[in-house]
């Protein structure tokens, strides 16, 4: 069995060839994958993709995939047609899983039907996994029902790349003019040449025209216009490839259904600085409220291997009346350090628990603890009244390696033995900035997060050399402690949380920059 996957060759009936599915990767938004399409994605031995939509799904990959960029623009092949027919005969014969991953669906103007063609000659099997076209999904996300019963009974999909009327058109501009909805794809550079071919064809020169940039993903831009002056329109935006057009009744709809565009972050871009591992619920939330989230991960959380601090901690923890736990990487750290020394939760039986925040609170619920006490604002100050007017006792705060010794100093004044006990680290990678340096240069940044002192520090230290000063950087701190750092660095702080949380960060940030505050937000 040559295939890798026991059961996908198994499920395939595959002999001595591999497999070519050519997937549709939907037109940009990583979600319009279909469920068929992102299981190969991640199965596949060989991935051969093209450039829109695809970075998010490479990730996906599993490890040791080979995966081949066949990216093409109009005009600048990085591979001719033919070597991409070979590349999948030649990896399938070799006994591959191999994934033609194609924009949108692989079938509309995306060339499938010729790989369909090589590989049947060649006698490999292969199947199809259709996909979103933007032909579709790009008028859906710009707030216009392509087929509105009001408006028309058809709908027809056109490539502009014949219409200059430079080499031989096949476009039936005439039988177009009847249609009622019409969607051009790659038509950017010839949408003056469609515009005249239609209204010489008979359409109304005040018929709705749309040309939709980048749909379905945070950048998607929508310029409106009628046919007679939607040419001159989009060149004043600067509307590039990929891009779409629709003409149509149907387009005067976007005016009140743009619900895309109307979320509140659209338009806006944020940078999130929090290590990979945390990052994914502050992006997503960030994402789901339209923003493009630029991910700069400027620290890695490492558990600490051996911990002799955590092994005296287990073997004394009858010793400790209270717990203080600062971080969900704090709690995750002491779940999983007890269950590698053969220990688990009942370690905790009789002692209070004391949680500076919700969110590692939270971290404890959900493993089915409830923790004692949570102070009002979830800074390490107020955990102090916490502690006040009782008898003092023994205390174990269990956090990073390098933290304040604030709140440990704080409650040995007030009579408590404290034991600070460490349970991981922080690490700082160079994060690659090349996305982020971009983005700041060109002045489309609204805002940088920040979650902790050490992401404000190594933020500014991976932008070392790139001549890019703190004082042009919209910092946005979860917290007052944070909040200082961004000052001392000459940070622009633009804006604090007023709760200390990520639902908190999130907030402040709809208030900063939401669409529907006053125009231009932070701008
Ligand atoms: N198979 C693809 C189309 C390939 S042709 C599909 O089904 O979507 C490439 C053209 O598709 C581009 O020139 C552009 O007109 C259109 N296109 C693809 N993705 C797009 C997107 N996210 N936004 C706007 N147009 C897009």
């Amino acid at each position: 069995m040559l295939c890798e996957t026991r059961g996908l060759c198994e499920i395939m009936n595959m002999n001595d060839f591999g497999k070519v599915f050519l997937v549709g990767a939907g037109p940009g938004d990583p979600g319009l994958i279909t469920v068929r399409g992102l299981e190969l994605v991640r199965t596949a031995d060989v991935i051969v993709h093209d450039q829109l939509g695809a970075p998010a799904f490479l990730a996906m990959a599993k490890p040791g995939a080979e995966l081949i960029d066949a990216g093409k623009r109009s005009g600048d092949h990085t591979l001719p047609q033919n070597d991409i027919n070979s590349l999948l005969v030649v990896r399938a014969k070799a006994g591959k899983l191999v994934v033609r991953l194609k924009g949108g669906d692989p079938l509309v103007f995306g060339r499938g039907g010729e790989e369909m063609d090589e590989l049947h000659r060649a006698g490999i099997p292969f199947e199809v996994v259709p996909g979103v076209t933007s032909a579709i999904a790009g008028p859906a996300y710009a707030g216009i029902p392509i087929t509105h019963r009001s408006c028309t009974p058809a709908l027809a999909i056109v490539t502009g790349h014949e219409a200059d009327g430079k080499g031989a058109s096949n476009i039936p501009w005439s039988s177009l003019a009847g249609i009622g909805t019409v969607v051009f794809l790659m038509g950017v550079k010839t949408l003056a040449s469609i515009a005249r071919h239609l209204i010489e064809a008979g359409k109304p020169a005040e018929t709705p025209v749309a040309v939709i940039e980048r749909a379905t993903s945070p950048l998607q831009r929508t310029v409106t216009g009628i046919l007679s002056d939607i040419d001159s329109k989009a060149r004043e935006a600067g509307i590039k490839p990929p891009a779409l057009i629709v003409v149509g009744d149907v387009v005067r709809y976007r005016e009140q259904l743009a619900w895309f565009e109307k979320r509140p972050l659209f338009g806006r871009t944020i940078v999130v600085t929090r290590a990979r591992a945390q990052a994914s619920d502050l992006s997503a939330a960030l994402r789901a409220r339209g923003a493009d989230v630029i991910e700069c991960p400027t620290i890695q959380i490492e558990p600490l291997s051996p911990n002799p601090e955590f092994d005296a901690f287990i073997e004394n923890h009858k010793e400790y009346n209270d717990l203080v736990f600062t971080s969900v990487n704090g709690v995750d750290g002491f779940v999983s350090g007890l269950v590698e020394r053969g220990r688990d939760l009942r370690v905790l039986a009789g002692k209070r628990i004391v949680c500076i925040g919700p969110a590692t609170a939270d971290a404890f619920r959900t493993r089915g603890i409830m923790p004692d006490a949570i102070p009002e604002t979830y800074v390490a100050e107020s955990l102090l009244p916490l502690f006040e007017r009782r008898i003092p006792g023994r205390v174990a705060v269990l956090r990073a390696e390098q933290a304040r010794e604030m709140l440990p100093d704080a409650l040995r004044k007030i009579g408590y033995s404290v034991d600070v006990i460490p349970l991981y680290r922080t690490i700082y990678g160079k994060p690659d900035t090349t996305i982020l340096v971009d983005a700041l240069r060109s002045g489309r940044v609204d805002a940088v997060t920040f979650t902790s002192s050490s992401t404000v520090e190594r933020f500014l230290e991976a932008l070392d050399g790139t001549g890019i000063g703190p004082g042009s950087i919209p910092g946005v701190a979860i917290g007052p402690v944070t909040a200082e750092t961004c000052r001392e660095r000459g940070v622009k702080l633009v804006g604090m949380s007023g709760e200390h949380t990520i639902p908190g960060l999130v907030s402040k940030l709809d208030e900063l920059l939401s669409n529907k505050t006053d125009e231009g937000g932070l701008r």
